[in-house]
């Protein structure tokens, strides 16, 4: 059609450009046609004398330059209309070539244009606008079929803390990574779009895929750590799940219900959760307890409580883990897995580490008065390593308190370490240098290698309870506590093993040389009071 409409407007444009071409050259053909009578006239006057028809015919007749002359008219007409033919059709093929150009231009600006405001620059995936788009037609279709179908949000947590410490360029290398990643672990990745951030989702047709197993090996595929300038950064995810039509039939409800999944799973062990309706009041429930968060300092609400941490060489009690509690005016004891990650994602974690350490340097300071030899370790967290003013804290309250940093040990985990290397060795060192030591917790969750760790200026490694709760019912669990106590103890590290509950678990350590032990079947977390008198009646000594 549009050929059509153009071949015809050539026509027409040609036309008109050769009725021009016309005109100059009857223009010429008159010119030279006043040439040849003057010519003729001027002729016969200087032939004859006069300017008579007899004159006018001898000068025709005798002079052969006027025949000549006499053609010119006819040729230029000729001529001029044969080169103003070719030049119009020249120009007009011209200018069809430039307007079909023109065309393809504006179509592929156009086709940008749509192609920009559907998807995210820096990924290429569809952005949001497009996927709420791509699950409202496949609600439709799933409706007509019977079929069902998930959404599943996919959230880096520690997103903005990269971004706040790698910078924009940096963060945006990992997002790229994080990308090729989940195209990587996803089958149909033409259903992955970026909401936004560090925010992605998915759509799953369920007929295909598995949506745990495809939220498992996303989860899978980010645990390696991402390299940036040579930097390697740990990248911790969550996923939250929907189904339709179970969970919602329309798009927003069904983002909205990924988004309370995506809640609940960032506080949970999985880091993946499935909606379900009790979410609802469990939400809110926490939305409330992180506003209350920030005046639970204020108001006297937190405690510490104290778990014994016992030689298997000597037989007597090495030390503590200080644990702390939130007593709410509500809900009771609130456990600091489920209040911690939220103090983290707020400011207020600074607030509360700096709380427990005090807390903790004055018990401390009051069992060496009393003569109890007791080492006090304290959780640090991820966001401590963000804190510039913690050497200096500490250094105050080692002096308020008259306590020695030997008494004390730091514990952190591999992937506070791994978020920002650089940054918690530039802590790590500058307490050491202090004469703090430090505890690696949770050994075996992460993700580094101990040759790594070593360069660290470490005292201790703390095996997860995770490994240690089965070593006598799982061979691998035993293999794998057994061999860490060996080469831990080799590189010269103290090894601690967290969740011990029953006599056998502490029998089997002891079999492997496990240094420390500290769980359930030696004393439950108490407050400090109930800890001393423990302490008196227990077989532990110090
Ligand atoms: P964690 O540092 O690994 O502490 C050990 C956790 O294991 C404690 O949980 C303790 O009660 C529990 N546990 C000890 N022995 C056993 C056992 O035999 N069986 C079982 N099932 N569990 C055992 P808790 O007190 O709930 O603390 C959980 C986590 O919260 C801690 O893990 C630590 O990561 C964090 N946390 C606790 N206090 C603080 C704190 O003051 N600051 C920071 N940043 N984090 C803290
Ligand atoms: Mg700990
Ligand atoms: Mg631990």
């Amino acid at each position: 059609m549009e050929q059509a409409a153009g071949s015809t407007q050539l026509l027409l444009n040609v036309n008109a450009l050769k009725g021009q071409a016309s005109k100059t050259a009857y223009l010429g053909a008159i010119i030279a046609f006043a040439s040849i009578i003057i010519a003729t006239l001027l002729v016969s006057y200087f032939a004859t004398g006069s300017i008579t028809l007899s004159g006018i015919v001898e000068a025709q007749r005798t002079n052969f330059g006027l025949w000549i002359l006499d053609a010119l008219p006819l040729v230029f007409t000729f001529w001029g209309q044969y080169a103003g033919s070719i030049i119009a059709y020249q120009a007009g093929a011209m200018i069809l070539d430039q307007t079909n150009e023109l065309r393809n231009k504006t179509a592929s600006l156009e086709k940008q244009a749509i192609y920009s405001s559907t998807h995210d620059p820096l990924t290429d995936f569809p952005n949001r606008s497009l996927f709420y788009d791509r699950v409202e037609q496949a609600i439709l279709s799933a409706n007509n079929q019977g079929k069902t179908l998930s959404v599943l949000l996919f959230e880096i947590e520690n997103y903005k803390e990269i971004y706040g410490t790698l910078g924009r360029n940096n963060s945006d290398l990992i997002l790229k990574q994080v990308a090729s990643r989940l195209q990587g672990a996803v089958k149909n990745y033409d259903n992955i779009a970026r909401l936004e951030g560090g925010t992605f989702s998915l759509l799953i047709n369920d007929e295909q895929e598995n949506v745990i197993h495809v939220s498992n090996n996303i989860q899978e595929s980010m645990q390696a750590a991402f390299i940036v300038e040579r930097q390697q950064v740990a990248v911790h995810t969550c996923t939250g799940i929907v189904k339709f039509p179970d969970h919602g039939e329309d798009v927003d409800t069904l983002v909205q219900r990924a988004g309370i999944a995506l809640y609940i799973a960032r506080n949970s062990k999985e880091g993946s959760a499935v909606y379900d309706p009790s979410f609802d009041e469990h939400s809110p429930h926490r939305l409330t307890l992180m506003s209350e968060l920030r005046h639970a300092i204020n108001r006297n609400e937190f405690t510490l409580f104290y778990q014994a941490k016992v030689s298997l060489k000597t037989n007597s009690i090495y030390g503590v883990e200080a644990l702390i509690r939130w007593v709410h005016p509500k809900h009771g004891l609130v456990s600091p897995d489920e209040f911690i990650p939220m103090a983290e994602r707020t400011r207020t974690i600074q607030q509360v580490t700096r709380w427990v350490l005090r807390q903790a340097f004055e018990d401390c300071a009051k069992w060496h008065q009393e003569g109890l030899d007791i080492k006090v370790s304290v959780n640090l967290s991820t966001k401590d390593f963000h804190d510039p003013e913690l050497p200096d804290f500490i250094g105050g309250i080692q002096a308020a308190t008259q306590i020695k940093p030997e008494w004390i040990l730091l514990e952190i985990t591999e992937g506070s370490i791994m978020t920002d290397p650089e940054q918690a060795m530039e802590m790590i060192q500058r307490l050491h240098g202090m004469g703090y030591e430090f505890s690696i917790d949770d050994y075996g969750t992460g993700y580094s290698s101990l040759a790594y760790l070593k360069k660290l200026p470490l005292a201790e490694l703390k095996i997860d309870r995770s490994f240690v709760q089965d070593i006598t019912h799982s061979l691998n669990d035993a293999v794998i506590v057994n061999a860490t106590i060996n080469l831990a103890q080799n590189l010269g590290l103290q090894i601690v093993a967290e969740g011990v509950e029953d006599e056998e678990i502490m029998a089997q350590l002891k079999d492997y040389g496990c240094d420390i032990a500290q769980g359930f079947y030696i004393n439950k977390p108490q407050p400090v009071e109930e800890f001393n008198t423990w302490l008196k009646e227990s077989q532990w000594h110090t």
